[in-house]
């Protein structure tokens, strides 16, 4: 919730003895065989978990990086046995977001799932943001998903429903954030963006629902990746955080990348629309448990 950061993830090695108690998840479910994700912002933090659990379900993977290396993501998807195509594109840019998409269906003949994770963080107060910091931020979150998730509409509808694969045609996962719902100061750019997608998705889920493709969101709340290391790399930040978070633990990338296999697959075949809040109870107005 501070500095924006394009370093690689956080590894679990890096990781503070907060999480003591984490689900294990040694195996799973196969819910993608067959099908091809395309992952934007995957050599970090959400999106590297998202396509390596994708690959894990058993689907190949497109890994969109825009700096540093798709290696070490690249590397894990292939040790799950699925293929991985990576690819350097900006997503605020519409030239790079079509070409990405074409190298994709290219190399993997068609792609079933777009997770359009890829993100940024430009904070200021009001009254000092500049409309850089402002642009930057619009242009990343909200016109890089519009972009991403136009180009897959697109071959979504040209190549039609694959039953073998999939009961539907395509499948479009927006990142969004608790901050679709709750107000953010010192953040309006990036809380504008996040309402936006809000509101993008259920768009798209309407348009896009009688060509059969489903668009839904994930909302993170406090997620442990290098966008938010300020709130939780020390005891003190990390106790402060807490208070924001009734299940008292911070989210893993693990948590949304779990989700985010559950809403690709045909287990969420009648799910359209929504965005699913997956924030330990962030949203539930935890300043009210105690009786406001
Ligand atoms: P992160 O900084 O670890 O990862 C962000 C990724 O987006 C990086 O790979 C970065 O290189 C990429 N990216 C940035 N600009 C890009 C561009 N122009 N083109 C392509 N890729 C670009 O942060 P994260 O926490 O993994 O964030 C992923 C998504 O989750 C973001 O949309 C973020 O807003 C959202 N989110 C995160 C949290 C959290 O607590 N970590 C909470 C709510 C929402």
């Amino acid at each position: 919730m501070t500095t924006p950061s394009d370093t690689p993830s956080d590894t679990a090695a890096a990781r503070p003895p907060f999480n003591t108690d984490l689900p294990a998840f040694d195996r799973m479910p196969k819910l993608l065989t067959g099908q091809v994700a395309l992952v934007t912002g995957a050599n970090s933090g959400i999106g590297q978990a998202v396509a390596i659990a994708m690959a894990q379900a058993g689907a190949d993977v497109v890994v969109n990086y825009v700096a540093g290396t798709a290696d070490p993501v690249v590397a894990a998807i292939e040790q799950a046995g699925r293929r991985a195509l990576a690819v350097k594109a900006d997503v605020s840019e519409e030239d790079q977001v079509v070409a990405m998409v074409a190298e994709a269906v290219k190399a993997f003949g068609t792609i079933d799932i777009m997770v359009a994770n890829a993100g940024l963080q430009r904070d200021a107060p009001l009254t000092a943001m500049t409309l850089a910091e402002w642009n930057k931020v619009i242009g990343v979150n909200l016109t890089g998903q519009f972009l991403c998730a136009r180009e897959a509409a697109k071959e979504f509808i040209r190549r039609g429903v694959r039953r073998e694969v999939s009961v539907a045609a395509g499948k479009i996962v927006c990142m969004s954030s608790v901050h679709e719902v709750i107000p953010w100061a010192g953040h309006v750019n990036y809380a504008s963006s996040k309402g936006g997608i809000q509101m993008m998705m259920k768009s798209l889920a309407q348009e896009l629902a009688p060509h059969r493709i489903r668009a839904n969101a994930i909302g993170p709340g406090a997620i442990r990746t290098p966008i938010n290391t300020a709130a939780w790399e020390t005891p003190e930040a990390y106790a402060k955080l807490m208070a924001l978070v009734p299940y008292r633990r911070i989210g893993e990338p693990q948590d949304i990348a779990n989700a985010a296999v559950f809403l690709a697959s045909d287990m969420a075949d009648y799910i359209n629309g929504i965005t699913l809040f997956v924030d330990g109870g962030m949203t539930c107005y935890p300043g009210f448990a105690t009786g406001g």
